[in-house]
């Protein structure tokens, strides 16, 4: 019989804290975290270098074929994506991505495909996932189901920050005018729309900063989970 693994389900909209602190929470308890926002980058990055209708299904469609993604982790526990072969985790990252992942995200056709991509390793694991669809989608039964938020001027003062440390120039009223875009559209699509599930519980970390946030996470998977931290 297979050992029963823990599946942590963390949702929530662009720029609350869900990589940084899934990351760091899988790290002290010995878990696989996967970051299924990369899977959409990487899928939203073929799209624009294929030069499709990025909002057409029936495109997609047709290129998914062509389209071999692949996670791998390095000996830090840093997840990789890896797109026909070559490794575009910074590409992905790019402001310019990000909606390209938020509009091929909306398409039946590119969640179909990322489905069982991202059950299988859940299945296999003890895992910390995040997205936008785990707790009421991907994983329904989630051991616990975590929906982490923040005020969206908050969640881009944060974002440019990172975006700053990169190198990357931007301003704060573009970053939050690309936030909330990508919350509407990703709230207001017709499948798997962004939302808490009924079980999930909320940590809204707007006044809280990084350490506060992770004793949070942390504090729940110990009170919900049989799991005790390593680190
Ligand atoms: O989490 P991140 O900001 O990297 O995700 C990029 C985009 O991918 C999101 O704006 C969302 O549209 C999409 N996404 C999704 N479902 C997930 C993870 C990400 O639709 N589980």
């Amino acid at each position: 019989m297979s050992q029963k693994t823990y599946a942590v389900a963390v949702d929530g909209p662009s720029g609350a804290g869900k990589s940084s602190l899934s990351k760091r929470a899988a790290a002290a308890f010995g878990f696989v975290y996967l970051d299924t926002g990369a899977i959409y980058r990487t899928v939203g990055l073929a799209a624009k270098r294929s030069g499709i209708d990025r909002k057409s299904d029936e495109a997609l469609k047709n290129i998914l074929p062509q389209v071999q993604l692949e996670i791998c982790y390095d000996e830090t526990g840093l997840q990789h994506m890896i797109l026909n072969g070559e490794d575009v985790s910074e590409t992905i990252r790019l402001p310019e991505i990000s909606l390209c992942a938020s509009d091929v995200s909306a398409l039946p056709a590119c969640r179909a495909f990322l489905l069982d991509m991202q059950r299988e390793v859940a299945h296999k694991n003890n895992v910390i996932i995040d997205g936008r669809d785990i707790g009421t989608v991907v994983l329904p039964d989630a051991d616990l189901k975590i929906y982490l938020t923040a005020d969206s001027r908050e969640r881009a003062r944060r974002r440019l920050l990172e975006l700053e440390a990169k190198g990357v120039e931007t301003d704060f009223d573009t970053v939050l005018r690309e936030i909330e875009e990508r919350d509407w559209q990703d709230t207001h699509r017709e499948i798997a729309p962004l939302r808490q599930a009924e079980d999930a519980v909320v940590v809204d970390t707007t006044e809280l900063n990084l350490e506060q946030s992770f004793e949070a996470i942390c504090m729940l998977m110990e009170e919900k989970l049989p799991v005790c931290r390593k680190s």
